[in-house]
């Protein structure tokens, strides 16, 4: 039995130290070295080998090294084999970090200021309390629920989107389509922190914009797919939108000539939200892989059929 890593060569010199003393009796090779092919029991990748299920045939568990598996072809794998996304403190804490600064430089109209700096104008805006400012969170999952707590440490008015029904205290809990456009109607601030589903592909669309009150501004830290481009465009020109701060993008990087380059209020930064840190990352998985010998369930376990 043994785990083939296949993604960062860096990470996978740390995680082969973490996994010789965690787990020394199970093999750990990097990719392109994979040991007996035949004894491979664990996958830890960002892009599995195509030939996934014939090279690997005791393949039992695909851990994401990210936090999403929208680019694993879910339904191409084994039925045998349970896919796994990666869930470890260290993701977590970046994406607060991300979205804090996102939603605090839209309070605070940096995208305005920056725009006036190249044009030389000297011009202030009126502030908001941060409590009358309605920040809404499209996703409340782990990183969502995580980075409510770190809004509402400053006030923020907030409120969440989700699938099923949540609860939560002190947060206006939407869930479902039908709900969505409530949801929407009372918003200043979108931020988008869901998986790339086939439900949700496409989702940052016109009829979502025309959904906002005018003026409403959007952070995308989901993935590139959630977003129609050309709609984005749209809505900024004709002040639907105030301002985007994009960290992903579909392709990525977006072509030399993009709009999204250059245009004066959307921020653009190259899907460095949140990342898996080496050390809490590799962990996560040994204490994974310690759950599945011992038969009990994962953390972070996918469910194949929803995506997510
Ligand atoms: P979770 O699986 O913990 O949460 C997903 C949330 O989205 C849940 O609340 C879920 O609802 C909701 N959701 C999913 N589908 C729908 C739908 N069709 N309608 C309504 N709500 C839906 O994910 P995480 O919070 O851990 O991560 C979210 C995403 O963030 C990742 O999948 C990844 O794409 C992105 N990400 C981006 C990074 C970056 O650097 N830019 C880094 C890390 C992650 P319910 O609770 O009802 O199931």
């Amino acid at each position: 039995m043994s785990i083939v890593y296949k993604s960062e060569p860096l990470r996978g010199e740390a995680w082969r130290r973490l996994f010789a003393e965690a787990l020394p009796d199970l093999p750990f090779h990097i990719w392109p070295e994979t040991g007996d092919p035949a004894s491979v029991r664990y996958l830890a990748a960002w892009q599995p080998p195509e030939d996934l299920a014939a090279r690997f045939p005791a393949l039992r568990v695909l851990f994401s090294v990210g936090a999403g598996v929208d680019q694993f072809d879910l339904r191409a794998l084994p039925p045998a084999v349970q896919v796994v996304r990666m869930l470890e403190p260290g993701l977590t804490a970046g994406m607060v970090e991300y979205v804090t600064l996102s939603v605090l430089a839209l309070h605070r109209d940096l995208p305005l200021f920056l725009d006036q700096q190249r044009r030389r104008v000297w011009a202030a805006t009126r502030s908001v309390r941060a409590e009358r400012r309605r920040v809404g969170i499209l996703g409340l999952g782990v990183l969502g629920l995580a980075t409510i707590e770190a809004l509402r440490g400053f006030g923020f008015a907030v409120s969440g989107w989700s699938r099923g029904r949540r609860d939560l205290d002190g947060v206006a809990c939407f869930a479902g389509m039908e709900e969505l456009p409530a949801f929407l109607a009372e918003l200043d601030i979108l931020v988008c922190l869901l998986p790339l589903t086939a439900e949700t592909r496409g989702m940052l669309n016109a009829a979502l914009f025309a959904a906002l009150p005018r003026g409403a501004s959007l952070v995308n830290a989901g993935r590139g797919g959630h977003l129609v481009e050309a709609d984005l465009l749209a809505a900024l020109d004709s002040g639907q939108i105030a301002a985007a701060i994009l960290d992903v993008t579909e392709p990525e990087p977006p072509p030399e000539d993009h709009p999204f380059w250059s245009h004066p209020r959307i921020w653009l930064t190259p899907h460095v939200a949140s990342m898996t840190h080496a050390e809490t990352g590799g962990e996560a998985i040994i204490d994974n892989i310690r759950r599945h010998r011992r038969g009990e369930p994962m953390l972070g376990l996918v469910d194949r059929s929803r995506g997510y």
